[in-house]
């Protein structure tokens, strides 16, 4: 594990895994395995349809608090299976943690001022979750489903930045990412071949191995035939790109080896890092709330909107909520054979229950992530423009930004949202303590080191601190191997009539997938315990 955390040491592994870095200087390995966990890295979304159920639930009063992914997908799957369903939801709005900022949107942390979002028609930022990896299987069945239209989402752009703040010669230099990895390649390749050519791994590889390496290396590093060195390649970029007519194209040198090395950039991103990753990466057109709007589409008028729910209790027969219309400020209770609870622990543990002593510490013992982000709206494309960089992230080590992400809709167009920070742990709660205009400004001094285009393209901002966010309080669950071992069981199993579901009771935690996933495999045990 250890080797795992000096690996995330190197900022220019991209934000995630600067993350467990983090995570793991401050949580110990526990916390690290369980944000390998939260990030899906190893672990792939297995579920691709929702349970087969026979039987039928007719008669039978199924309460859900909560109308994010996890309880739109059990009301839309439960109903199906002839259930009377019921959600309260306590915002105005479905969907959760599955949000979208366009013009109009509006958030009010708590303890802060309102914002509201100010971007252009069009304009848009995915505050809360922007992608959807290929191997979410069961957030793709729906988006088939319901035919939200997709398209691909830019999770990895070698033309982007690196940039570093401090580490060695190349620090306050912007690099693309293509010339760190064919420089690394280059360099690492010529040198392997030297050993060979030197005898060095003669221990390790037959004759006939050393001919096939060295082939291969030759490949792999562009190293010239002759003397098996490296002296650059054209996919590092060309200072002035091939033309028409008397115009071959004029490279570019590698960067120094030792300064690479020095600059900690030989790490950069790569989605092969990270099994979630790869791609194909995809993002609804228009706006990841696109899948929250199906959704709602199809179970909302289900759902009891601005009903915050107060007290949970249970008895032999069912299940009763009371709740607080934030519109009116009444009160009132529902009752239910059964009740799905969906609302995040962060904020579940806050609520008057009637749960054993067990269960309220199982969900009191889950941590949630600080995360922050923010969209910042640009009068001009410049990074398509002056950059050439369509979609995709710049990684660096300034503090609190991590990425500058680049949107992923809208190419050639004339204005465009980008991610000016993805913050986790510390750093976000730092930036958090910020007011929206403040963190806009601490966003655009730090983001203009690598962009000068910043300052006079700036147009509005949205910000989000999701740890301030009222009905979240959080990203999404941190589990350690502790709080699995000790609380998981118990909340996977519910207590009673209530059952519990959502990214919190998986192994996909912050992702959609996770939520989705945990519906299933919960509503299939109401239908169990309903049947029984
Ligand atoms: C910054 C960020 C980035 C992410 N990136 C990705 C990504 O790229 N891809 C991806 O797939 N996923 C991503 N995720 C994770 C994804 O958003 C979540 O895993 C998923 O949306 C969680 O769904 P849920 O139904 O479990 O919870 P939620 O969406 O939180 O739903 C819970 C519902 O309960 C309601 N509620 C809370 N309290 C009460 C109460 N007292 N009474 C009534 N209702 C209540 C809430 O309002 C909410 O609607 C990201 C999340 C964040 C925060």
């Amino acid at each position: 594990m250890e080797q795992n955390v000096k690996q995330y040491k190197s900022f220019m592994s991209f934000t995630r895994r600067d993350f467990l870095y983090r995570a793991a200087a401050v949580g110990g390995t526990g916390l690290l395995l369980n944000t390998m966990n939260a990030w899906g890295m190893g672990i792939a979304s297995t579920a691709s349809a929702p349970p087969v159920l026979s039987g039928s639930g007719k008669g039978k009063k199924v309460l859900i608090l909560g109308a994010g992914l996890a309880g739109m997908t059990a009301a839309f799957e439960l109903e199906k299976l002839g259930y009377k369903v019921q959600i309260l939801e306590a915002r105005a709005f479905a969907g959760g943690r599955c949000q979208t900022a366009r013009k109009g949107f509006s958030l009010t942390e708590l303890g802060g001022e309102k914002q509201t979002c100010a971007f252009d028609q069009g304009q848009y930022i995915n505050h809360g979750p922007w992608r959807i990896p290929l191997f979410h299987r069961s957030t793709l069945h729906y988006t088939k489903l319901f035919e939200v239209p997709l398209e691909v989402m830019v999770n990895e752009n070698d033309h982007a930045y690196a940039y570093s703040e401090n580490a060695g010669p190349l620090a306050g230099k912007r690099v693309r990412i293509k010339e760190i990895k064919a420089d690394m390649r280059g360099n690492v390749a010529e040198l392997l071949a030297k050993s060979v050519k030197n005898h060095a791994l003669d221990q390790e590889l037959t004759a006939d191995d050393q001919r096939l390496l060295l082939d291969y290396l030759q490949h792999e590093g562009a190293l010239s035939a002759g003397d098996l060195k490296y002296k650059g390649r054209s996919g590092r970029g060309w200072a002035t790109n091939p033309g028409a007519g008397m115009n071959p194209g004029v490279a570019t040198d590698p960067l120094g080896f030792k300064d690479l090395l020095a600059s900690k950039l030989g790490a950069v991103y790569s989605a092969v890092h990270d099994f979630p990753m790869q791609a194909t990466m995809f993002q609804p057109v228009g706006g990841m709330d696109a899948i929250a709007k199906a959704f709602e589409k199809r179970v909302g008028r289900n759902i009891r909107y601005k009903t915050e729910v107060q007290t949970l209790r249970q008895n032999a027969e069912g299940v009763t909520v009371t709740f607080k219309d934030t519109g009116s400020g009444k009160g009132g209770s529902i009752s239910a054979d059964y009740c799905l609870c969906t609302i995040p622990l962060s904020v579940l543990r806050r609520i008057d229950t009637d749960f054993s002593d067990q269960f309220k510490q199982a969900v009191a013992s889950v941590a949630y992530a600080p995360v922050g982000k923010i969209g910042l709206q640009m009068k001009r494309r410049f990074w398509e423009e002056d950059d050439h960089i369509y979609g995709g992230h710049n990684m660096t080590d300034l503090k609190g930004i991590n990425t500058i992400s680049m949107p992923s809709y809208g190419f050639q167009k004339q204005k465009g949202v980008l991610l000016g920070y993805y913050q986790y742990q510390t750093q976000a709660i730092e930036v958090s303590a910020l007011s929206p205009k403040e963190r806009a400004e601490f966003a655009l001094a730090a983001g203009q080191k690598i962009f000068p285009q910043y300052t006079e393209n700036f147009d509005s901002a949205f910000s989000v601190a999701w740890h301030r966010v009222q009905y979240n309080l959080g990203g999404w669950a941190e589990w350690t191997e502790k709080t699995r071992a000790a609380a998981y069981p118990t909340l996977l199993e519910g207590e009673g009539r209530i059952l519990l579901a959502g990214e919190h009771l998986s192994y996909l935690t912050g992702w959609q997938a996770g939520a989705i996933e945990s519906a299933w495999q919960q509503i299939a045990k109401i239908h169990e315990r309903a049947s029984a």
